[in-house]
């Protein structure tokens, strides 16, 4: 198996590249945000639960997060791996992801983090709102503070891993196909060869 946690801030482009790569190597795509609105849309317990922290740019408490996200990894025996996305935000889930992955006989084994400056990120996250739909983009005080709460609450997840010697940080600053290009190099260069099946 092969887990890759694809990092970065709001709108460094996760989704779009997860989806790229999900492609390539076969892995399975699992991102809580998605899992969130999904949950919002069903009207379930949970979804409203998440709401009123996600509409404030707040993190869902982890005892939520962490309980769906194991479900979701529990119900894919199968899968050759998984590509996270937006998961882990903060280190007890970081902790209790390595937990998880232990009881399955795997790892974590490599964080990717996407690198965008604070006003870039505005820009895009702000461009994308119209297609996204997404209240939580459409406020330029909500995505200021999810930036905040990503520096504060998000970013030691890159070091708790970078002290497992597992994160890499990647210029997420151009089109699509050169940030996935840089991406693919460092997944083939880090990882053993016959390990991910592109
Ligand atoms: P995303 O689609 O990854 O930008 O996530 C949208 C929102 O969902 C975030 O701003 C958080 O409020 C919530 N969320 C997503 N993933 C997590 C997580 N791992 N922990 C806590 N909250 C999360």
């Amino acid at each position: 198996m092969i887990n890759i946690i694809l990092f970065g801030p709001p709108g460094s482009g996760k989704g779009t590249q997860a989806a790229l790569l999900v492609e390539r190597y076969g892995l399975e795509h699992v991102s809580t945000g998605d899992l969130f609105r999904k949950e919002i849309g069903n009207g379930s317990f949970l979804g409203k639960q998440a709401q009123q922290y996600i509409s404030r740019g707040e993190l869902v408490p982890d005892e939520v997060t962490i309980g769906m996200l194991r479900q979701k990894v529990e119900t894919h025996p199968e899968a050759e791996g998984f590509i996270f996305d937006g998961f882990p935000r903060t280190v007890a889930q970081a902790e209790a992801l390595d937990r998880l992955l232990a009881e399955e006989g795997t790892a974590v084994h490599l964080l990717l983090s996407l690198e965008v400056d604070d006003e870039e990120i505005v820009k895009r996250i702000k461009g994308r709102a119209v297609v996204s739909g997404r209240p939580d983009d459409a406020d330029e005080g909500v995505i200021r503070h999810r930036i905040a709460v990503y520096k504060k609450e998000t970013a030691p997840v890159f070091e708790y891993y970078e002290q497992r010697g597992k994160s890499h940080r990647v210029n997420g600053i151009g089109s699509i196909e050169e940030i996935f290009r840089r991406l693919c190099a460092l997944i083939d260069h880090t990882l053993p060869t016959g390990s991910v099946s592109p």
